[in-house]
């Protein structure tokens, strides 16, 4: 990495952490400032203490010299304090933020972004790496350390550079001063870098390991495996997968481990190597004469921080150069564009939902895969019309709805809304036209109202209607609460488990409260016992009303209601019409799938 695009990161880093607490930057400075000038007031009034002593100067001088002393320290220990406050109510608004980046940048992505698996990699690394230590949290801890040992390093060589200027110091000792110095620094910079290597290349390994082991304990932590678990006594292979996975890890922390406590050992065994030289430089120039007392002991005390706050600064350096490669990824992610943002044609609000959606020649490829889910499709949807979308698994019906619902874009061809491609519009605007109920819908653990109205404040009386057309008004009643009983117990010890085909009702509710022009429904009736489903499908007319309707299912008999008919096969469409058009070519994948579904359910009758 080049040493503009350090500065450029870093810059970035440091705005970033501005905007989300100045308080926590600033306080963080001054701490650091403050800290590390402490130690210099005792050097530099001792030194004069006892060259005070030495001169013989009377009681007035030495007692100033020690209430200086003292006062001094005080007031920046009482100055320290205020700041540690200052910093510790700004750590939290810091933190705050900092957690929040990836929920909001989360929620941003387009759901394309979302569904790949490169791009969940990336996220669970960067948080690892995060909750390690790296990435801001790195900047802030070494650049902090970096301002004290600047500063440290500035107040040494004040009180010391009198030494260079004293002639009775031969010059070979001035020159083996500045060697032991560069010496210091030369030598962490060297084995800081080798031990930072050590560890990166640790990480970079253990981020798939620790994504299995996050897994695992999801899966043992919810009760929606529990059953499972149980039933097919899978908590011994789990834990032996997770053990041998987490097994991986300790050996070669371990390794890694051993390998920078060698590096450790050998970086102190110098330095103290080095410290040992600048004392005997010390007594040579003590022995030789020509330097006070007192300044002996001064230059000792600085050289030896001198020493400390260099061999510091270039590991705090290092360190932040190491980890500019962990911010670098760290803003990869949350530069991921969001394509679907590009447009910005406004929806016209039509009173009369006269929307015409039209697919032409679209074909699609999920992101990193060869072969194509939908090839070639084209389609025109007519405006109120009850459109049902047939097909066995995989045949592509979902990846159709996701692509209209702009949850990815086509790889080939364009679909359009009132002749104009989708992409053109706002996004948001576009999105509000649809109200769906996916397979995998997901209900929150809030109130039956808020769930259903998906806000906090609603119509309650809307609310209720859409739960009674949705057919959950026999369940609502039994409700302790009514449409203020909080669903699951996950924030609400009092919360209400409901069944997954009560659930699916409260979500068909949500969609119908949303009230966009298309409604569509991905097999709304998986989860549903025969009379609901009967329900759903016999008043599926009246739960759509005017809107233009989309109903997903493999079931082709809950699908005849439905006056148009597409039937989709290996991601074509290869047939379209009603029912009894579809079962008159007898030839056709319709009339196939229906006789292979009649034959099961007369089979079962029987
Ligand atoms: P259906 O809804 O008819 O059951 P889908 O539209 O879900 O079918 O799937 C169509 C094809 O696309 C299948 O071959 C499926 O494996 C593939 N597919 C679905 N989702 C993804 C995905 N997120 N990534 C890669 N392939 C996918």
């Amino acid at each position: 990495m080049k040493l503009r695009e350090h500065m450029q990161i870093e810059r970035r880093t440091v705005k970033h952490l501005f905007s989300l607490s100045k308080r926590c930057c600033l306080s963080t400075a001054a701490g650091s400032v403050v800290t590390s000038l402490m130690p210099y007031v005792p050097i530099y009034f001792s030194a004069r203490l006892i060259d005070a002593l030495a001169a013989g100067e009377g009681i007035e001088v030495l007692a100033l010299y020690a209430s200086l002393t003292v006062g001094l320290v005080a007031l920046l220990s009482l100055l320290n304090s205020w700041i540690t406050v200052q910093y510790e109510l700004g750590s939290k608004e810091q933190d705050r933020g900092l957690n929040w980046v990836y929920a909001e940048k989360a929620m941003g992505m387009s759901y394309a972004s979302i569904e790949d698996r490169e791009v969940s990699l990336l996220r669970e690394r960067i948080k690892y790496e995060t909750q390690t230590g790296f990435n801001e949290y790195c900047l802030i801890y070494y650049s902090r350390l970096l301002v004290g040992y600047v500063v440290q390093m500035a107040a040494s060589v004040s009180l010391s550079i009198s030494f260079f200027t004293l002639s009775t110091i031969p010059l070979w000792q001035k020159l083996a001063f500045v060697g032991v110095v560069i010496a210091t620094v030369l030598v962490n910079i060297l084995l800081t870098s080798k031990r930072s290597k050590t560890i990166n290349a640790f990480y970079s390994k253990c981020v798939d390991l620790n994504l299995i082991d996050e897994k695992f304990f999801s899966y043992v932590d919810d009760y929606r495996s529990g059953k499972d678990i149980r039933l097919y006594g899978l908590a011994w292979s789990l834990a032996e997968f997770d053990l041998g996975k987490q097994m991986s890890i300790w050996r070669q922390e371990a390794k890694m481990e051993l390998k920078c406590l060698g590096l450790k050992l050998l970086d102190t065994l110098v330095n103290y190597g080095l410290q040992l030289g600048v004392y005997i430089i010390l007594i040579a120039a003590a022995l030789g004469g020509g330097v006070s007392v007192g300044s002996i002991a001064r230059y000792a005390s600085c050289v030896l921080l001198l020493l400390t706050a260099a061999a510091g600064a270039a590991t705090a350096i290092q360190s932040l150069l190491v980890n500019d490669q962990y911010l670098k990824r760290y803003f990869e992610y949350l530069d991921i564009p969001n394509p679907m943002y590009q447009g910005s044609l406004t929806v016209v609000k039509r009173d009369d939902n006269e929307y015409y959606i039209e697919f032409r020649d679209v074909s699609f490829r999920y992101p990193n895969t060869e072969n194509y889910a939908l090839r070639h499709v084209n389609l025109k949807f007519r405006v109120g019309e009850k459109l049902a979308v047939v097909g066995m698994n995989g045949s592509g019906k979902t990846t159709f709805i996701k692509l209209l619902c702009r949850m990815y874009d086509p790889t080939e061809g364009e679909i359009c809304l009132n002749g104009v491609d989708i992409r053109k519009y706002d996004y948001d605007e576009y999105m509000a036209l649809f109200s769906i109920v996916f397979q995998d819908f997901q209900l929150m653990a809030f109130s039956l109202g808020q769930n259903v109205s998906a806000s906090a404040a609603y119509d309650r009386t809307r609310a209720e209607e859409c739960l009674e057309r949705a057919g959950f008004d026999g369940r609502l009643s039994d409700m302790p609460k009514g449409l203020d009983t909080v669903l699951y117990q996950h924030f609400d010890r009092e919360g209400v488990e409901i069944s997954g085909g009560e659930a699916q009702k409260v979500a068909l509710a949500r969609a119908l409260y949303k009230d966009a022009p298309f409604i569509i429904l991905d097999e709304p009736t998986a989860a549903l016992d025969p009379v609901s489903e009967y329900e759903v499908y016999s008043k599926f007319d009246q739960i759509a009303g005017d809107k233009t309707a989309v109903y997903i299912s493999h079931r082709l008999a809950s699908c005849r209601f439905c006056s148009e008919i597409l039937v989709f096969d290996s991601g074509n469409i290869v047939q379209r019409g009603s029912h009894d058009e579809l079962m008159a070519d007898e030839s056709g994948k319709y009339h196939a799938l229906w006789n292979a579904q009649a034959q099961y359910y007369s089979r079962e009758a029987g």
